[in-house]
């Protein structure tokens, strides 16, 4: 009896995590999304919960709640305290403590059961677990260094890596082999060290602007990770719930690519679109034009249609309040004020639509960047809030810059661009941007947030 409510609840809950992510396709119903995938999680808890205390000692169950109450005391501590600009990094730290637990399971279930007598499929089971956790575990802690910045976002170039990546997934399905033979721990071992060496370098070598990719691709890994944890302890609901991950993670690598005119293999390569080489400023674009606050809401009071694309910078700034509040403000005088998104603007998939949606500016006059591209020649005026590798049009016209073909907002079609920065440093990719020195181009120096409050002042 209680097997069949277990089953029933593992069924309701994997259709609520794929109602979920329908959900959270739409800005409209992301958040019924959300509030179904938290469903799901809560009764696949409590069922997996009861599937694995069934009949269990009041000592396994105690020291269950005390990890669970460990758990998530230092969970919502990190949510609350969490900036939103720190999200992308916290998402990386995420998927790595996935990649720990499915090496952990795979040591744990070897030791358990995979010493002998235990079939191939169940050590292959295992093998492979460990190998996709341990890439996922080590590649998710570089990228949560890289995103953070605490190391640089160049691409580490080792002589012949290529050959090196080659190398350890040609010794590691030798090991495979061994350790499927002599049922030893020693080739578990050795594989689990060139895993984690594997998977440093693997994300190492990928440059700042293909970043994107390495983000949704960790995404995709961590849900692999999960399903092979899932095929190790023989639960049905995780395999599902981890392919269901691995498969959306890996969609939006694709996704990802495309927005970036990148094809998945040459990123996951390495450093593919980058050879190293960080240009910022080396090249002479002659001068820019700086601007004020007040000239900005007088280009303003005279446009009759604006487009507004953020960027990171926006983020940092958490300028999205006084963005929305300028908009409603222009919308009132008639303006017509569209936004324009590029697929890989921020530091995570949708940063900039969750942060619109944040501070509730209408999803209608949010436009993806195949949507806006064609519009900016007539369009009069374009802010370009802390927005820099996503409108450089180096990428459509400079064959030789690292982020080449990379299709970006060509928001120097436009009639007038402002564009709002602290300085004339180069964006995440580290390239220069030409579009600061076009002639209808001029910065406007600062704090976005406060940029965007003085222009609100002014007008
Ligand atoms: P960029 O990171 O290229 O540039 C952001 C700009 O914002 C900087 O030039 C910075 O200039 C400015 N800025 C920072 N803080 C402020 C502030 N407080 N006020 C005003 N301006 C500020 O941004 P984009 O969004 O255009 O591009 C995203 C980049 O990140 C791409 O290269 C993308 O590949 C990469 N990336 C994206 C991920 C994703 O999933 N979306 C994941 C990982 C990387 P200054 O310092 O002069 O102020």
């Amino acid at each position: 009896m209680d097997i069949a409510l277990i089953s029933a609840a593992y069924i309701v809950a994997a259709l609520l995590f794929i109602l979920s992510l329908a959900g959270l396709s739409k800005h409209e119903t992301a958040r019924d999304g959300n509030v179904l995938g938290m469903i799901g999680m809560a009764l696949a808890l409590v069922a997996t919960l009861w599937l694995a205390l069934r009949g269990s000692s009041a000592l396994n169950w105690l020291l269950i709640a005390v990890a669970m109450a460990i758990g998530a005391a230092i969970g919502i501590w990190r949510a609350r305290i969490v900036e939103m600009t720190g999200m992308p990094e916290l998402i990386a730290m995420l998927h790595s403590f996935v990649g720990a637990a499915a090496v952990l399971v795979g040591f744990n279930t070897f030791l358990a059961t995979g010493t002998e007598g235990s079939d191939g499929v169940h050590l292959v089971e295992i093998f492979l677990g460990v190998f996709i956790g341990a890439v996922t575990f080590t590649g998710s802690i570089v990228a949560f260094l890289k995103l953070s910045a605490r190391i640089s976002s160049k691409p580490l170039m080792l002589p012949a890596r290529h050959w090196l990546n080659l190398a350890a997934l040609v010794v590691s399905a030798t090991l495979l082999v061994w350790f499927v033979v002599s049922h030893s721990i020693v080739p578990l071992a050795v594989m689990t060290a060139i895993a984690l060496a594997f998977g440093w370098h693997l994300v190492a070598s990928i440059g700042g602007g293909d970043m994107p990719v390495v983000v949704s691709m960790l995404n995709s890994y961590s849900g692999w990770a999960a399903a092979a944890a899932g095929f190790m302890l023989g639960n049905d609901l995780l395999i599902v719930t981890g392919a269901l991950v691995g498969s959306s993670g890996a969609y939006l690598s694709y996704i990802m690519c495309k927005a970036m005119n990148r094809s998945f293999v040459s990123v996951i390569a390495g450093g593919f679109g980058s050879d190293g080489a960080v240009t910022s400023g080396d090249v002479d674009y002659g001068d820019h034009r700086e601007t004020s606050a007040d000239e900005v809401a007088d280009l303003l009071t005279h446009a009759s249609s604006v487009v507004i694309t953020p960027g990171y910078g926006m983020a940092v700034a958490q300028a999205q309040y006084p963005v929305a509040d300028l908009t409603a403000k222009l919308r009132e005088r008639g303006v017509d004020v569209r936004f324009g998104i590029h697929p890989v603007a921020g530091r995570l998939p949708g940063h900039m639509n969750v942060l619109l949606a944040e501070a509730k500016v209408p999803y209608d006059i949010v436009l993806e960047m195949d949507e806006i591209n064609d519009d900016f020649p007539e369009t009069d005026v374009v802010l370009v809030i802390g927005a820099n590798d996503t409108v450089n049009p180096a990428a459509a016209e400079d064959p030789s810059s690292p982020i080449a073909g990379m299709p970006v907002l060509e928001v120097w079609n436009a009639k007038d661009v402002v564009v709002f920065k602290r300085s004339m440093n180069a964006g995440y990719a580290g390239v220069q941007n030409p579009l600061f020195f076009r002639d209808n181009s001029a910065m406007l120096f600062g704090d976005a947030k406060e940029r965007v409050e003085d222009i609100i002042k002014a007008l």
